[in-house]
């Protein structure tokens, strides 16, 4: 397919820097691009700079497009679900990213007791829908505030329970425009990693294994018991990614920070959560670099303590050499 779009640089415009606020429009799909696109609205931290080109397809066709035009345009690409796990630095990004929230589809297939949906589905609203038709096996994700392409790129999970555990297979696109359906084994799943987090391809679409055929009222109750845990255990009132950190095999991240006497050390707007030693939250005006930081910090005084470096779990992208 050969892709054009209804812009062209003027004589004194860059190629590939962004000289207006306005949309361009593939022209083959009609899909917008965002020049400089604020990224601090697409993560739940609140914080990032511009994209410098930025994203929403609605379509597989849309997402392909894009990837053309990245190509072409010889621009790097990122990929984002719901911004969820990430901490992008306040320069921003340069490319393109590619956000896929706005993928859709879901299909509950009762013979197979298969659930079949597109990379952008929310997960608590997935496992909302399940609980109402009475299928158990998502009600562990109702707290977890990600898309499907985000949760099988990080095999999300919860009360442990995790994506791998569900998965039968993941649709995912190259930046080439090869389509393959990979097996849970291809992914090479492990604790809140895949191999596709060092990979360059877009999950499109997911199967995932549930089980029809239980009462509803009692789906919905568990549902219901999860996101009370959640929300009495953890701080959901102020922006963050969830866990900062992986959990260590000895200890949880979060009892280690506690021991360490870091629940609410503070660096400019960001504060190691008094709820939750391994969240990190935006009180308010934080920057990405104060988050950092923080991040750093926390790490340094957990290794001074205990001899072990913990390792994030939030994804950065960007530039922090500066910090
Ligand atoms: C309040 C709160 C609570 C949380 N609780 C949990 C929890 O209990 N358990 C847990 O595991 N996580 C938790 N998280 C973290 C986060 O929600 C999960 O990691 C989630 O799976 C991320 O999904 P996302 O769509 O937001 O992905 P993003 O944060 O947007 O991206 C995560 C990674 O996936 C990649 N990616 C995203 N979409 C695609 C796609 N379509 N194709 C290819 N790559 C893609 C990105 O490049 C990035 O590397 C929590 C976060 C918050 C804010």
């Amino acid at each position: 397919m050969t892709l054009s779009y209804n812009w062209l640089p003027t004589p004194t415009q860059t190629r590939n820097v962004p000289v207006t606020t306005s949309p361009i429009y593939l022209s083959e799909t009609g899909c917008p691009i965002y020049p400089q696109y604020p990224l601090a609205k697409l993560t739940s931290f609140k914080v990032g700079g511009p994209a410098q080109w930025c994203m929403n397809p609605k379509r597989i066709e849309d997402l392909q497009a894009g990837l053309i035009w990245a190509d072409a345009e010889g621009l790097p690409v990122t990929r984002l679900g719901a911004g969820s796990n990430l901490l992008v630095s306040d320069r921003g990004l340069s490319g393109l990213v590619i956000c896929t929230r706005h993928l859709r589809h879901t299909h509950f297939d009762p013979d197979s007791g298969q659930l079949s949906v597109a990379a952008g589905e929310y997960l608590p609203r997935l496992a909302w829908a399940a609980a109402d038709l009475g299928w158990s096996g998502l009600e562990w994700a109702v707290g977890i505030p990600g898309t499907v392409g985000g949760a099988v790129v990080m095999n999300a999970g919860a009360h442990r329970s995790c994506i791998a555990d569900l998965l039968v297979n993941a649709h995912v696109l190259s930046p080439n425009g090869k389509l393959e359906i990979l097996t849970p084994e291809e992914l090479a799943y492990r604790y809140r990693t895949s191999m596709l987090q060092s990979d360059s391809r877009f999950v499109v679409r997911a199967t995932f294994q549930l089980k029809p055929g239980y009462n509803r009222a009692d789906v919905r109750k568990l549902t219901r018991e999860q996101m009370h845990k959640r929300r009495t255990s953890q701080p959901y009132h102020r922006p963050s990614c969830g866990s900062v950190f992986r959990n260590p095999t000895a200890h949880t991240a979060g009892w280690l920070i506690e021991q360490t006497g870091l629940k609410g050390h503070t660096i400019g707007g960001a504060q190691v959560a008094e709820r939750h030693a391994n969240f990190i939250l935006n009180c308010g005006g934080a920057t990405a670099s104060d988050i950092f930081r923080l991040i750093r910090h926390v790490q340094e005084q957990v290794e001074r303590n205990w001899q072990l470096r913990l390792e994030p779990e939030v994804r950065m992208l960007g530039e922090f050499q500066h910090v």
